[in-house]
């Protein structure tokens, strides 16, 4: 989600050109205020950073997936908190595309007050050793920015999905995005047939009057 871009990572990751450049290191530095080890480890990192913006690959296969089988969509609508990737307003559904790594994907946080204790990779998370705290904290920050957005959302009556990098990979796309139709199809059965199970209790004339050819029809 672009949103979340770290701030570290902005910082210590130059444009492609300036990479290279003594006084360009330098600068990151100052600039961002950590150590030298620190820097080398988030350029290390480069590549988890490329993948954690806009229009990353995962989120693009969900997109085609949901475009090709004539679902529509709306993308970082502005006004929903988090920006979710991709918004369905017909389905009042959002979906955010998480990257495995930094949304700590499998990855239990032990409450704050024991902020002591081991925190343990999982298969598709595995926090680097060095600078394991740094991490850890923007895992932890991340995950609690997705919940308290998804509370916020749930609050505002919209449906959120989730779906993991790790779920699009190619042995296990197929299933996933089968799985998300499924499961769109099944929110707008349900928010549909609330509506009309209100309407014939309001209505109980006219949906006895109904002839035998048009009953149960969606009235339009
Ligand atoms: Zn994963």
């Amino acid at each position: 989600m672009n949103s979340h871009t770290p701030q570290l990572d902005s910082a210590a990751l130059p444009d492609k050109e300036k990479r290279h450049t003594k006084a360009a290191v330098k600068r990151e530095q100052d600039n961002a205020c950590i150590s030298p080890a620190e820097l080398e480890q988030a350029r290390r990192s480069a590549n988890m950073a490329a993948i954690h913006g806009k229009d990353t690959k995962p989120e693009m296969v969900v997109r085609h997936w949901l475009w090709s089988h004539g679902y529509r969509y709306r993308l970082n609508y502005p006004r929903l908190p988090g920006k979710p990737d991709i918004v369905m307003r017909k389905y009042r559904t959002c979906i955010f595309v998480n990257g495995c790594f930094w949304h700590g994907h499998g990855v239990a946080m032990p409450p704050v007050e024991s902020l002591k204790l081991k925190v343990e990779s999982s298969e598709c998370c595995k926090i680097p050793k060095t600078n394991r705290d740094f991490w850890v904290t923007k895992i932890r920050k991340n995950q609690e920015r997705d919940r308290r957005v998804q509370h916020e959302l749930a609050a505002m009556g919209w449906h959120c999905i989730t779906i993991w990098e790790c779920e699009l990979k190619p042995k296990r796309q197929k299933k996933t995005l089968e799985s998300l139709a499924y499961t769109l199809n099944r929110i707008f059965l349900r928010d549909h047939s609330i509506r009309r199970y209100e309407i014939q209790e309001e209505e109980p004339l006219i949906a006895a009057e109904d002839t035998p050819e048009t009953y149960g029809q969606k009235k339009t």
